[in-house]
């Protein structure tokens, strides 16, 4: 008898017949003689909807964090009720969980919390009275008891934690398709499904716009060594394992292209290049509690420079408003140049510490299309380009067959 975890996404819960579908295949699971944690996120959509609600109801002032973890916590309970019943009407024996009943207990940092620890006591006494367990992905709860939600697809957070803390011997995560490919097949038709990926390339994958897996879970996994599989709830097909890398990973270089959108460019142009300075830039943003991905500084010879950063479209106008308050003190000339409507493409792969050239080839590839480049930056395995968001799937799929990663 092995312990098995498994989580199931939203768009695998996400209407009464894929519930009934997911219940038959926790049912399969636990007739083969498992014992089963079926995590589960809310129905497709209604995260989505909540977070309109909130706004709806509070177009003076952003939400309050702490009543929005009250509120989108009701997307996961409504599941964990179906699905439970749904296996209950199908003969088995399932009960439910919230993160907070299975012991999930997180920092205080309303909507996006951490994990501090687990008490699995209750899971582990359900699961030894035989019942399937019907677990609540994306929340847990504070010292003091409040709700707290784990960021955007958290629910693969949820099933790779409590993973670690049953000490599972087994954890999979359905989703919506057969595994972790290429690059998003929706965007690169003929993009391939990975057998295997090591947690470095999927942890780079998923930060870059990845979003097959939840770029924190996977940091979880790669800590704890929790081994996972990412695979299809709608067939029988294996997916693929993520893992620590082993040599013969290292022998392909590019693992795989990702791609981001929504993405905007700020600029602070004229800055007096002294000490200082850049520290007052990044400060100001800082305070403001956005967060910024590349930086890039230009060398001066005139005793002033350009410094540019990007950031998601949605901080944007926020990042402009707190610079906008420190320009004073950046130089006599200083102006700030803000665009969005950009992308971010990226390749990853563990073997770039080895072979050269990575960056000269993404870089052919794009010119060869016409696709101008405004922006790049690079990690020991991975390469970064900014385009114009309306080419950026033109360039996913030229540099994804430039690796000759097409099937
Ligand atoms: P779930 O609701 O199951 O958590 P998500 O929508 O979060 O599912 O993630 C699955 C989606 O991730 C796929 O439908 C696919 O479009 C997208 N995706 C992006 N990049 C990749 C990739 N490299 N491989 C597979 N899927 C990817
Ligand atoms: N329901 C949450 C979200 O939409 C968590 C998840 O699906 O993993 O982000
Ligand atoms: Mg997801």
């Amino acid at each position: 008898m092995s312990l098995i975890v498994q989580k199931y996404g939203g768009t695998s819960v996400g209407t009464p017949e894929r519930i009934r579908n997911v219940a038959r295949r926790i049912l399969a699971t636990h007739r083969e003689g498992h014992q089963v944690v079926a995590v589960v996120s809310a129905m497709s959509g209604v995260t989505d909807n909540l977070l309109r609600l909130a706004r709806e109801v509070s177009p003076e002032m952003p939400p309050s964090e702490r009543e929005t973890d009250v509120l989108l916590a009701t997307g996961e309970q409504t599941t964990i009720a179906l699905t439970a019943m749904a296996i209950q009407a199908l003969g088995g024996e399932a009960v439910s969980l919230t993160g907070a009943q299975a012991g999930i207990e997180t920092d205080g940092v309303h909507t996006k919390a951490r994990i501090a620890h687990i008490t699995p006591g209750e899971v582990h006494r359900f699961l030894k009275d035989g019942k399937i367990v019907i677990l609540a992905g994306f929340q847990g709860r504070t010292p003091e008891g409040f709700i707290t939600t784990l960021g955007r697809g958290g629910s693969d957070l949820t099933a790779i934690a409590m993973a670690a803390a049953v000490g599972a011997d087994l954890c999979q995560i359905f989703t919506d398709v057969d595994g972790v490919y290429t690059c998003d097949p929706r965007v690169v038709p003929d993009a391939q499904k990975l057998e295997e990926i090591s947690y470095d390339e999927m942890l780079e994958m998923a930060s870059s716009g990845s979003k097959v897996m939840q770029s924190r879970s996977v940091e979880f996994a790669k800590k704890f060594g929790v081994i996972f599989e990412v695979r299809s709830s709608l067939n029988e097909n294996p997916g693929t394992i993520v893992r620590e890398e082993t040599m013969s990973m290292e022998s392909v270089v590019i693992r795989g292209v990702s791609l981001e959108r929504n993405q905007a460019k700020v600029t602070i142009a004229s800055v007096a290049d002294q000490p200082g300075v850049a520290a007052r830039i990044f400060g100001a943003v800082a305070d403001a509690n956005i967060v910024i991905d590349m930086i890039v500084q230009n060398v001066s010879k005139t005793g002033v420079t350009d410094i540019s950063f990007t950031l998601s479209k949605a901080d944007f106008e926020s990042a402009e408003r707190a610079l906008a308050a420190v320009l004073a003190d950046l130089g006599p000339g200083a102006k700030i140049e803000a665009q969005d409507g950009i992308a971010k493409l990226s390749v990853v792969g563990i073997g770039m510490r080895s072979h050269s050239g990575v960056a000269a080839q993404m870089f052919k590839a794009l010119s060869s299309a016409d696709i101008n480049i405004q922006m790049i930056s690079t990690s020991e395995i991975r390469t970064t380009v900014i385009v114009d968001e309306p080419q950026i799937e033109r360039a996913a799929r030229v540099v994804h067959a430039a690796f000759g990663l097409s099937a």
